[in-house]
């Protein structure tokens, strides 16, 4: 068990201090656009201190909570994905000769040290870990670059059900962090309880000044502030055979309700931290010296996403709203061995039309086809 430290405000700042010296570049939760996401920060008071993020299907807005907290609110809009798998990077460049064309060596990846990833992101850099490491050069040297800085939540949205996902509320003994720690109020102020979770985070942890090891009642109070942060979580989803469920229903008629409902928008894709859908556009400088390659988010909701000679496989929103379930919670596993879904709940939040991935499974179980209680699937899907 990695040793518990206690720490002060000053004592977490100098955490960003001893990174920024060793060369990362500081991202962490800023207020943008009336909402919490992720920035560059040069200290912890670009954090939204003393704010939270109410959360309902379709809505998020920010409202002052009456303490100074620094991590009091939970996931907003972004994800992590932005810095280790980012939305328009360039792939490939090359350079004209008089043969042909020669690759231009790839600039290094940036190093970020991510301040304040939650215990779901933490699961979800994992599942993208799962996807992405074997192959992707991009994501791989920008993902052992990086340096996590995980933070415990102790309150829940109520858009939140990590703890039907098995990945939150608290960081679990599997994770992948450097550091993690859990905001408390210990004796009306605010502290710190850290542990190192990599041999670069107890590097970092060493400098920190003024650290003290956490005390029996410290360990105490954070085993009870995890456990009244579990009990805040009040949405669930149940789990249970929920690859079956969604193989055996793929000709369900139910698809046609949340497709009559569903704008294909693709926000859901682009908050979610796991998905990875992605296009790549080749341009070329006008008078054709340099080619490129570059990579861009895409989503299983566009419908140019499905298209190959002939026209897209899914024409229709149930088409692609099943698709897009059907990989979280079955084909997922089949082809990384886990769940696509951490359970973050962004995608409800930013749904526009509000539509719940949890409810939506519950009214699949409701028509199970294998109950015999199917209805008719459309034309269009049959
Ligand atoms: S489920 Fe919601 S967020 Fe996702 S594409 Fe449909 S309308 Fe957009
Ligand atoms: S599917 Fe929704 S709840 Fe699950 S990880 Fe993606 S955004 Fe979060």
């Amino acid at each position: 068990m990695p040793e518990t430290l206690v720490l002060d405000r000053s004592g977490l700042a100098s955490i960003l201090s001893e990174l920024r010296a060793r060369d990362y570049l500081l991202v962490g939760p800023t207020i943008q656009q009336e909402a919490i996401g992720y920035g560059p920060i040069d200290s912890l008071d670009d954090l939204p201190q003393g704010w939270t993020n109410v959360q309902s299907p379709g809505a998020s807005h920010l409202e002052r909570r009456d303490d100074e907290r620094l991590f009091g609110y939970v996931v907003g809009p972004h994800s992590w994905k932005k810095y280790l798998m980012p939305n328009e990077v360039v792939i490939w460049r090359g350079e004209r000769t008089d043969t042909g064309f020669e690759t231009v060596p790839p600039e290094p990846a940036p190093a970020y040290a991510l301040f304040g990833v939650r215990p779901c992101e933490v699961a979800a850099i994992a599942v993208q870990d799962a996807v992405f490491m074997p192959t992707d050069r991009v994501y791989r040297e920008r993902r052992e670059a990086a340096f996590i800085v995980a933070v415990n939540c102790t309150q829940a949205g109520a858009n939140c059900f990590c703890t039907s996902m098995g990945t939150g509320p608290a960081v679990g003994e599997d994770a992948v962090f450097d550091i993690a720690f859990t905001e408390v109020d210990r004796n009306g102020t605010l502290a710190y309880l850290v542990e190192a979770g990599s041999d670069d985070g107890a590097a970092v942890l060493q400098t920190v000044v003024g650290a003290e090891p956490a005390s029996d009642a410290d360990l105490a109070m954070l085993e009870s502030v995890l456990q009244e942060a579990a009990a805040s979580v009040t949405k669930t989803m149940d789990t249970d055979g929920i690859h079956d469920l969604m193989l055996a229903n793929l000709r369900n008629g139910y698809w046609e309700d949340v497709g009559g409902r569903c704008l294909a928008c693709t926000n859901c894709t682009m908050v979610c931290p796991t998905c990875f859908c992605n296009t790549v556009e080749d341009t070329m400088t006008l008078d054709g010296t340099t080619a490129e390659r570059t990579r861009k988010w895409d989503s299983c909701f566009s419908i140019d996403f499905s298209y190959i000679h002939g026209g897209p496989l899914r024409m229709t929103p149930e088409a692609r709203y099943r698709q897009w379930l059907t990989h979280k919670l079955a084909t997922w596993f089949d082809q990384y061995g886990t769940s696509g879904c951490v359970g973050c709940g962004r995608c409800i939040t930013w749904c526009p039309v509000g539509i719940d991935l949890t409810a939506e499974v519950a009214a699949l179980r409701r028509v199970d086809a294998r109950q015999g209680l199917s209805v008719p699937l459309p034309e269009v899907m049959a």
